[in-house]
């Protein structure tokens, strides 16, 4: 049964609480669209989904269905139920940040790092760091010898991913990647929205 559907407009961050036992569907809308993802533990937001204790949990780069993420504690949050995409994610690289845009000659340019602290403070939460954020249809393929590319995603409109919540109370953020500066959001260049659903079950 679906309970709740909430856009995700691009461009920004939104908060959206999911409670233990509750799947939320991330849906790509349009295909080429990246979405950073961070979740919190409500009960104590020091605790966050962790993508190095989750690489080393699941003894892989990229988590596929049947996989957990887990928190910083080494805690299970989340099981991946579905991906209906390719499977190509990203968990290694940062989110984009002001530093990142001021580097490439874009002092102030829209970016996920401020997308995730604005969407906290938008829901009363505050939190003083940013974790790796997990790069959902983000394509940086890397070779043997560990040189990192920047594709467009491979994803289809409609694809989604789907997470059971394993914790009382979660916290997700995503942000809608603002980056036009590269085809990390498809050849065009042009960040769009995308779409969460919660279900209870
Ligand atoms: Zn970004």
């Amino acid at each position: 049964m679906q309970d709740t559907a909430i856009d995700l407009p691009a461009r920004r961050g939104t908060v959206i609480p999911v409670r233990e036992g509750q799947t939320i569907r991330i849906v790509n809308v349009h295909g080429t669209q990246v979405l950073d993802c961070w979740a919190f533990d409500r009960a104590d937001p020091s605790c966050c989904m962790s993508m190095e204790h989750t690489r080393s949990y699941n003894s892989r780069i990229v988590p596929r269905v049947g996989d957990r993420l887990v928190d910083n504690r080494y805690r299970p949050m989340f099981e991946v139920v579905s991906d209906t995409s390719p499977g190509i994610h990203d968990t290694l690289m940062c989110s984009c940040s002001a530093g990142i845009y001021a580097r490439m000659g874009h002092p102030g340019h829209d970016n996920c790092e401020d997308n995730l602290h604005q969407a906290l403070a938008g829901a009363g939460l505050a939190v003083g760091f940013t974790p790796a954020p997990f790069n959902i249809f983000m394509n940086y393929p890397f070779s043997p010898e560990g040189e990192i590319s920047r594709k467009p995603p491979v994803s289809a409109p409609g694809d989604h991913v789907e997470w059971k919540c394993l914790i009382p109370e979660a916290v997700v953020v995503i942000s809608c990647c603002p980056q036009d500066l590269t085809p990390i959001n498809g050849e065009s260049m042009s960040p769009c929205g995308a779409r969460c659903l919660i279900f209870d079950r």
